[in-house]
């Protein structure tokens, strides 16, 4: 399907990166079929859209008037058959394998045969993937950064059938969104994870020999290498479970023990402490 032909788009999962890309999608002009598994999902989303709609208008990138339209476009639903109209979809379910193979197989059944299905995964093998579906060769990966609004970037990433055209098309669909695309080959962790990670665990690993404090490390790295964020209150904002999770990619897909998780953030998944969505992690937040 070529670019002019996009009109309506389908995002699968209506979480914290499904919603953000419905966003992007509707405030381009694109019609937006989001679905999730319940109407309460998709309630919620529709009220953070709202609200990061407001900040939006409030900074005066998107005009007051053109609100009621954006929030006209996303239609919500909880049905799959609803895929039959999209001329595009995104999959932004749960990092589990076991989740994006049942939800890819059945959006592959309803969307129409040329239209091409990308992934939001964040570790997963596009190759992979692409695999578990018919349209092998329209099977891409799409990874938004999180909050989607507000980031420039999109790893588009080729799985080793991808067809060009597809390729060519996803990076056209970015372009429209004024998302700024990066071609990428297959391989764990893309570019953002397998060069971000490794960070991340270095500074942990500084810790935990007692090198530096968290504040610290945070602080070398803001004000001596630019870094808007110290990488402990990055690792905080993604998720301590979600950074080990991507570290064992790593290390399973490479077999290198250069990716090996540091004990000290093994330790602090398994005590609960996973960052600011559980109210601790290398530091302490307000919930
Ligand atoms: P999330 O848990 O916030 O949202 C997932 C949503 O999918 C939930 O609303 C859930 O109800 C829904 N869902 C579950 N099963 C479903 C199904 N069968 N059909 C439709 N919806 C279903 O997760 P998230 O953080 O938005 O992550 C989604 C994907 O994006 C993952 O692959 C993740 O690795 C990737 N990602 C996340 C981030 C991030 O910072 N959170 C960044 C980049 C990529």
């Amino acid at each position: 399907m070529s670019i002019e032909n996009i009109k309506t788009v389908a995002v699968l999962g209506a979480g914290t990166m499904g919603n953000g890309i419905a966003h992007v999608f509707a405030r381009s002009g694109f019609r937006v079929i989001l679905r999730d598994v319940e109407q309460r999902f998709l309630d919620r989303a529709l009220e953070t859209i709202g609200k990061n709609l407001e900040r939006e208008i409030k900074k005066g990138k998107v005009a007051e008037a053109d609100r009621a339209a954006i929030l006209g476009r996303v239609k919500m639903v909880t049905e799959m058959t609803a895929l039959a109209e999209a001329d595009f979809a995104v999959e932004a379910v749960p990092e589990s394998l076991e989740i994006k193979t049942r939800v890819l197989c059945e959006a592959d059944s309803a969307l129409r045969p040329g239209v091409i299905l990308a992934s939001n995964t964040s570790s997963i093998s596009i190759t992979a993937l692409a695999a578990l579906t018919s349209r092998p060769e329209r099977f891409v990966g799409m990874h938004f950064m999180n909050p989607v609004p507000v980031m420039q970037l999109v790893e588009v990433i080729r799985g080793l059938q991808t067809s060009d055209e597809t390729f060519a098309t996803t990076i056209a669909l970015c372009q429209r969104l004024e998302k700024k695309p990066v071609a990428v080959n297959d391989a764990p962790g893309f570019v953002s994870n397998r060069v971000l990670l490794p960070m991340i665990n270095e500074a942990i690993f500084a810790v935990m020999e007692g090198v530096a404090t968290p504040e610290s490390v945070d602080a070398v790295m803001k004000m001596g290498m630019n870094h808007p964020m110290g990488p402990l209150e990055l690792a905080d904002f993604i998720g301590l479970d979600v950074c080990l999770d991507i570290l064992e990619v790593l290390y399973k897909g490479f077999g290198d023990p250069k990716y090996r998780a540091c004990p000290l953030l093994r330790k602090y998944v398994a005590a609960g402490w996973l960052g600011r969505k559980s109210g601790k992690g290398f530091y302490q937040y307000d919930r």
